[in-house]
């Protein structure tokens, strides 16, 4: 794939077969749990050309080499394997809870520490790099939507001899590509965006760092993470139209947040799209677009919030986000989440229906 084409089309074409007659235009899922001996392939547990296509598609969409996973958190697990017994991680206070928890339960074992910072506070996260083995970046966060400075952060935190990773789910590879700005790894839950139709659960890693690849290939052929053919072949197949779905969805999550501000009982909206958000400048820097998930708080109100979420008819009421649905939740109603995350906060993933149907729903829900 030559470098210069756009991204949305390299989302189209990267990651297929070779053009000679009769070839398929695409692959098809590779149903095997093992090879012909003879080749370097083995067993499936270490090579799936269903993968094979999703991973070079992902690796010219972020400029490394790819390497998919059971999930994003199996990526995750993947990655903190890499700490040495006793190392120190860098993490922020707002992230996606699920990698919050796997540190917690790591540093209550005894295995690393963990020293939790405002990641949106660049000086405090290049503070807290010196003697950290990994610094672990989300940007977005999920849910706060704080906007980090990955740039001055990795290249600190590689100064620091640190391997330096990028939760880039909510960005997607379309809108932010965190190894050109210094990072070491790129992270996805590919179940998201990537795959985007809400029936896939996928985690990815991009890397340009040949030693990082193979460390984490090792980590997922014996911790055993590894993807379904048949789920690699459909987050490929969703991937095709990231560019299109992305596209409205975010100029929808504009339309929507600026009507949001105007709104009586919304207190807060939280989207690196509006001009006074804590984060729009420097999202305007590293993003190409400011993604398609918003949250928004009412005045304190948790009881409130829960019964908007449990009062819209289109938007989906369900955990997760990037789907083509509309789906949206109160996070506090998950005991795992972070406590400084409001009672009240609400996150939205905007979706790509008609926006003017959003926004009545939402709108209706809202009065009740
Ligand atoms: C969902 C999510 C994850 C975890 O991914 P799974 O595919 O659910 O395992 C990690 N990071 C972020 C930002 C997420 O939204």
């Amino acid at each position: 794939m030559t470098p210069e084409l756009d991204p949305s089309t390299v989302v189209v074409h990267a990651g297929r077969p070779e053009r000679v007659p009769n070839a398929p235009l695409g692959g098809s899922p590779v149903f095997s749990s093992t090879y012909i001996a003879g080749g370097d392939r083995g067993y499936g547990r270490f090579g799936n050309d269903s993968w094979v296509a999703l991973e070079e598609t992902l690796g010219a969409l972020e400029r490394g080499r790819g390497l998919t996973f059971a999930s994003g958190m199996a990526a995750a697990a993947a990655v903190c394997d890499l700490v040495p017994v006793g190392g120190r991680v860098v993490a922020p206070q707002h992230a996606y809870s699920g990698v919050l928890a796997l540190l917690d339960q790591q540093a209550a074992a005894g295995r690393l520490s963990v020293e939790r910072v405002d990641i949106a506070d660049t000086d405090a996260v290049v503070a807290a790099v010196a003697g950290a083995d990994l610094v672990w970046i989300e940007s977005p966060t999920n849910p706060a939507m704080e906007v980090a400075e990955i740039a001055p952060i990795a290249a600190a935190g590689r100064a620091a001899g640190a391997t330096v990773v990028v939760d880039n789910t909510f960005a997607t590879p379309l809108l932010q590509q965190p190894l050109s700005l210094g990072a070491d790894l790129v992270m996805h839950s590919a179940t998201k965006f990537i795959a985007g139709h809400s029936d896939v659960l996928l985690g990815a890693i991009v890397t340009t760092n040949d030693d990082l690849w193979t460390a984490l290939e090792l980590r997922r052929r014996n911790l055993g993470a590894i993807p379904g053919p048949m789920e690699a072949w459909l987050a490929l197949r969703g991937l095709r139209t990231l560019a299109l779905r992305l596209d409205r969805a975010q100029e929808t999550a504009g339309f929507l947040a600026a009507r949001l501000v105007e709104h009586p009982r919304v207190s807060r909206v939280r989207y690196p799209g509006l001009p006074d958000d804590p984060g729009h400048a420097r999202a305007a820097v590293q993003m190409s677009g400011f993604g398609a998930i918003l949250a928004i708080e009412l005045g304190g109100d948790a009881e409130a919030a829960q019964r908007v979420c449990e009062s819209t008819r289109l938007w989906v009421h369900a955990t997760s986000l990037g789907g083509v649905e509309s789906m949206l939740e109160r996070r506090r109603r998950w005991a795992g989440e972070a406590p400084t995350i409001p009672a009240d906060l609400i996150r939205l993933s905007v979706g790509i229906e008609h926006r003017d149907d959003l926004w009545t729903d939402l709108a209706q829900a809202l009065k009740l």
